[in-house]
């Protein structure tokens, strides 16, 4: 038997038999394939989602499919997207019988989210969307933001992540964990902690922890502000630099001299000396609608 024969059978022997359903395909770290492998925590997320038989899921990185199946049994209707082509067989082959389940090949950053929903409503006679996904970690980010921002119409994200960025997506905005990301999904979503999982949960074995959240969107944003745009570029600045004044990090908004952001804090009623991470919802909103109407 060769040594790495061996090493395999050892590996597979430890996670009690759960490898093999994703056997002769070798996990892919640079597409963050950490396969859940804890029925317990399995059960949490699906459960934790608020699916039931008029739910549209899209979920997002199905891989094995250890969610896309429980959450198939309770949904009306499950559409799966997947960027590693070598899972789609294994995927169609697991979910076929179901009859409910569609898996896409797709780069979940690329796809037309809205026409994908849409037609899967009208076609299905569903009435509520969820979005599910134990997040490839290496573009939680952007995937959220894009979730967020699209106007998806879901009513919730249910997401894992690695456990310091649900952290700071799930601090109060304002406060020494929030980070830009933190005032962006507090804009659009109320923010649960459904539940920390452990690195042991999941195969391989990844170096960090994880948790996670899920985001209900909101029908009202927090604050209102004249220029949506402007007051993000705001926060995005502001967080830039965390070290420095929130006076010096607008700075690098560029197309405002420090004597307009200067007059537009003062306007807000903000000291030009504090930090982004001590603003809360409404000091950003009025700093930008100040710098807005300064500008105009
Ligand atoms: N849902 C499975 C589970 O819980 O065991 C797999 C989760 S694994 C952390 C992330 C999955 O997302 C992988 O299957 C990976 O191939 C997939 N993925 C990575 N990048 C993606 C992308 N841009 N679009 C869609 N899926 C992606």
């Amino acid at each position: 038997m060769s040594k790495n024969h061996k090493k395999t059978t050892k590996r597979y022997t430890k996670h009690r038999g759960k490898a093999p359903a994703a056997a002769g395909i070798r996990p892919s770290k640079s597409l963050g394939q950490n396969f859940l492998i804890d029925e317990g925590i399995i059960e949490t997320i699906v459960a934790g989602s608020g699916i039931g038989k008029d739910t549209l899921v899209i979920e997002i990185g199905p891989g094995t499919g250890a969610l896309t199946l429980p959450m198939a049994e309770r949904a009306g209707r499950v559409v799966a997207v997947e960027l590693d082509e070598r899972m789609i067989p294994g995927l169609r082959v697991k979910t076929y019988s179901l009859g409910n389940v569609e898996i896409i090949h797709d780069d979940i950053l690329k796809v037309d989210l809205k026409s994908l929903i849409r037609e899967n409503l009208e076609k299905y006679d569903l009435n509520e969307v969820r979005i599910v996904g134990n997040l490839p970690y290496y573009i939680t980010t952007p995937i959220i933001m894009k979730l967020l921002e699209t106007g998806t119409g879901a009513a919730s994200i249910t997401a894992m992540m690695q456990k310091e960025v649900g952290d700071r997506i799930a601090a109060e905005p304002g406060t020494k964990l929030s980070g830009a990301i933190t005032y962006s999904v507090h804009y659009y979503a109320d923010v649960t902690e459904i539940t920390d999982v452990g690195r042991e949960c999941f195969y391989p074995v990844p170096k960090v922890d994880s948790v996670v959240l899920r985001l209900d969107i909101r029908d009202e944003c927090p604050v209102r502000v004249e220029d949506e745009d402007l007051f993000f570029r705001c926060i995005k600045a502001g967080f830039s630099q965390r070290r420095k004044t929130i006076l010096n990090s607008l700075m690098s908004m560029g197309g405002y001299e420090k004597s307009e952001i200067a007059g537009a804090l003062a306007a807000a009623g903000i000291e030009p000396e504090r930090r982004a991470e001590s603003l809360n919802m409404e000091e950003f909103a009025r700093l930008a609608d100040s710098l807005r109407g300064g500008s105009n």
